[in-house]
């Protein structure tokens, strides 16, 4: 079987040409999405378990000419990979950064709080915090009102230059929360070194809760936790059962399109508008 694994991956089928080519489209619509606003955010609510509003998480869209609307799982790893990234990550914080700014002016009760995805990629640039501060303090911005959500990866190279990058940005005022929690290779030792303010728990935890059986990995990331005095938001609520169970677990906030469906901006302020009255 091994030597048979070898000689398909000599091949060069068309499909793998097509695959080539599909991403050396996708490469170079990202070097334009930037300038041709292609991109935009989209926002989805964070409640805490009496419904009440807390803020939202900023996910990045992208809607090209020809293919339409392509997932972030798909482009970021691609914006990665070529170095997009920053260029990428710094429009996301300047948009979050412009529409926290309508809000405010406008009078719209946002819940106060905007969670932005940031790459590893960015967390190992030098200049990440001293870049964001000025970015937020441009924009007429407290950090406090910036969550950043990083993923345990952001971790796995220099671990003391992402621990001080993220010591740094504590110190600043933005609030850190670790994304897709209970999914790496972390060792819970790491856990009480970082200065984190949340702790994100990851949908596939969420998808296998049912009514009346607490699935007991669920159970001990909320635990963990709170024990460690940090906030917990579970990811990908679906089901009213789901929320049922995360309650009595100790959840604290919860996202998912049991409450609502990522939003764009001007659907985002509706969806608020609309619970205030
Ligand atoms: P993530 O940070 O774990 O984001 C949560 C994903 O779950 C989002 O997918 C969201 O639309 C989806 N989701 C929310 N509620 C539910 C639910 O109830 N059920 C299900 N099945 N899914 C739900 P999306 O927007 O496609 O983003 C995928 C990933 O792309 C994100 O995962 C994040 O890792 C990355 N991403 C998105 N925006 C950005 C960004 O601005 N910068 C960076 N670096 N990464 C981003
Ligand atoms: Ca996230
Ligand atoms: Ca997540
Ligand atoms: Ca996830």
């Amino acid at each position: 079987a091994k030597s048979t694994g070898r000689n398909a991956a000599r091949l060069f089928l068309p499909h793998m040409q097509r695959d080539a080519d599909a991403r050396l489209e996708l490469e170079r619509g990202l070097r334009t999405a930037l300038e041709q606003q292609d991109f935009s955010l989209y926002f989805q609510p964070q409640v805490d378990m009496h419904g009440m509003l807390v803020g939202a998480e900023a996910l990045l869209r992208w809607n090209h000419a020809r293919l339409g609307q392509v997932s972030p799982a798909v482009f970021i790893p691609i914006a990665e990979e070529t170095g997009l990234i920053h260029a990428i990550g710094a429009w996301v914080i300047e948009c979050a950064c412009r529409h926290i700014r309508q809000w405010r002016e406008q009078d719209i009760d946002f819940g106060g709080r905007i969670s932005i995805n940031i790459s590893p990629w960015q967390i190992a640039h030098p200049q990440f915090a001293s870049n964001l501060a000025e970015q937020v303090a441009a924009a007429g911005i407290e950090p406090s009102t910036l969550t950043l959500e990083l993923t345990e990866s952001a971790l796995l190279g220099d671990f003391d230059a992402a621990l001080r990058t993220l010591q740094q940005l504590s110190a600043i005022g933005f609030r850190l929360a670790l994304d897709d929690f209970g999914t790496g290779y972390s060792s819970l030792a790491y856990l009480q070194q970082l200065p984190l303010d949340e702790l994100k728990i990851d949908r596939t935890f969420i998808g296998a809760l049912q009514a009346t059986i607490a699935d007991p990995l669920a159970s001990f990331v909320i635990d963990v936790g709170r024990r460690l005095g940090m906030a917990t938001i579970a990811e990908g609520v679906e089901t009213a059962e789901q929320e049922a169970v995360l309650r009595e677990l100790g959840c604290d906030l919860m996202q998912g399109y049991f409450i609502c469906r990522p939003l764009a901006a001007d659907d985002f302020r509706q969806w608020v508008g609309q619970r205030a009255s």
